[in-house]
């Protein structure tokens, strides 16, 4: 099937950036095959179903490049005992019980309501990092059955870690890699490491070689608070980068997220073996663990990314947060109003190219029809050298309006289509409460 979005404002993104008014990109199947003049793109597929999209403004569907469906019910959940005083208590009092707690059900709508949430944001793709002890066999089959129901694409991974029994999760993650291969540009996998603190030598060596010879990266947190990087001094004699660069796990696939404590030599590391880092600046500043050198990291030429380390499914508030953070921590009111786009426009889509093989975020002929289309009418001229402004001071606060994957329209006039909002939630608000009691009794 053929369709033409038509009359809104093409903001095409990629190397050859155009923004086009009175736009128009015409996607068949899974493709877009062609982006120009709605006038001259209606005369070249008069056949094609037309969606008008006056009003809007057409962009490439954004991309999360950390998140943690996991986290949904601890939404509104009064903590038990004092109040977490630092990170380590942080993950002791709430994540370590709320993982813990889930059973079948609450993964798959844990997952479903941050996918529904995806889906308004207009964010087409994400790489999640899943934990769930208590149910970890088939986890993942769980959340990728929820990925497929919405229609986004996801990369999934299961969190190993040591603490709550040797090398928990490997099992399933490894059956996951094996299961998805090469994927099918819908739904990828990774060998996926909760942190070098909560991980031994031996499940670390099991978990490398795992994904080595499977050809995927590892996502593991890294140095995400000084407790991290202190951990590894102490038990290894080395900063964590260095110790997992040593143990197998940095290199082009592989995810380091956070990078917020690590000196220089552990930034070279990374530059040097060509691993990521993602950034997440909203959960860091509520984490209150400390700022991300940002700005030393692209200085390497290291491709950082953004995500919103199950913060948010939005990813344009992600891009401000990490705007107005670097700003206000350099003191500088000229920096990052290129670098905050750049991670989530640009090197959130060389991230999952490594991922899934496809190149996202771009309206060009031959990429993957993937597009947020937002309410929009700018109040003065906006063209490609102004984008950046709308971007961060109107599109921020503008409203998705239809989502489209693979081709798919997922979310059509503010309505999600591919999956039921108000029966998801209810069910999720239904089970809560014995999650919750489950976590309390923990
Ligand atoms: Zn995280």
């Amino acid at each position: 099937m053929t369709t033409r979005f038509e009359n809104g404002i093409v903001a095409t993104l990629g190397p050859t950036s155009r923004v086009i008014w009175n736009g128009s990109v015409v996607t068949e199947g899974e493709t877009i095959v062609a982006v120009g003049d709605a006038a001259e793109m209606k005369m070249r597929f008069p056949n094609a179903e037309a969606l008008d999209c006056s009003g809007k403004i057409v962009l490439p569907g954004f991309i999360c490049t950390h998140h943690h469906f996991y986290s949904t019910m601890a939404r509104g959940m009064a903590i038990p005992g004092e109040p977490a005083a630092n990170f380590v208590e942080i993950l002791e009092r709430l994540w370590w019980k709320v993982d813990r707690a889930l059973q079948e059900e609450d993964i798959t709508l844990s997952a479903q309501i941050p996918l529904i949430e995806c889906i308004r944001n207009g964010t087409t793709t994400v790489i999640d990092h899943h934990a769930s002890p208590g149910a970890s066999d088939g986890s993942l089959d769980l959340i990728e059955g929820a990925v497929r129901q919405a229609g986004i694409r996801a990369s999934l991974c299961y969190e190993v870690s040591d603490r709550n029994v040797m090398g928990g999760g490997v099992a399933e993650n490894e059956r996951f890699i094996k299961k998805v291969g090469k994927g099918d540009g819908q739904i990828a996998a990774m060998m996926g490491l909760h942190a070098s603190f909560t991980i031994s030598d031996e499940t670390l060596e099991k978990c490398v070689g795992i994904a080595q010879d499977a050809g995927v990266g590892c996502h593991v947190h890294v140095a995400e608070d000084l407790a991290d990087r202190e951990d590894s001094l102490q038990k290894y004699g080395m900063p964590t980068v260095h110790r997992l660069d040593k143990m197998g796990a940095s290199g082009p696939k592989s995810l380091f997220i956070h990078c917020v404590h690590i000196d220089e030599s552990e930034m070279d590391l990374i530059a040097a073996t060509k691993t990521s880092v993602v950034h997440n600046p909203e959960s860091n500043m509520n984490n209150a663990v400390g700022v991300t050198r940002l700005f030393d990291l692209l200085q390497r030429n290291i491709l950082v990314g953004l995500g919103s380390d199950g913060m948010s499914s939005d990813m344009l508030s992600q891009m401000r947060c990490a705007y107005l953070l670097h700003r206000l921590a350099n003191h500088d009111p000229r920096v990052a109003f290129l670098e905050a786009p750049k991670l989530l426009l640009e090197n959130n889509a060389e991230i999952c190219e490594r991922q899934f093989g496809i190149r996202l975020g771009e309206l060009a002929e031959g990429r993957p029809a993937d597009l947020a289309i937002m309410d929009y009418q700018p109040p003065t001229a906006l063209n490609e050298g102004n984008f950046l402004g709308h971007l961060i001071f109107g599109l921020v606060d503008a409203t998705v309006d239809t989502t489209v994957c693979k081709g798919k329209i997922l979310m059509q006039g503010k309505k999600i289509l591919s999956m039921d909002e108000e029966r998801t939630a209810a069910r999720s608000r239904e089970l809560a409460p014995q999650m919750w009691q489950r976590l309390a009794a923990l």
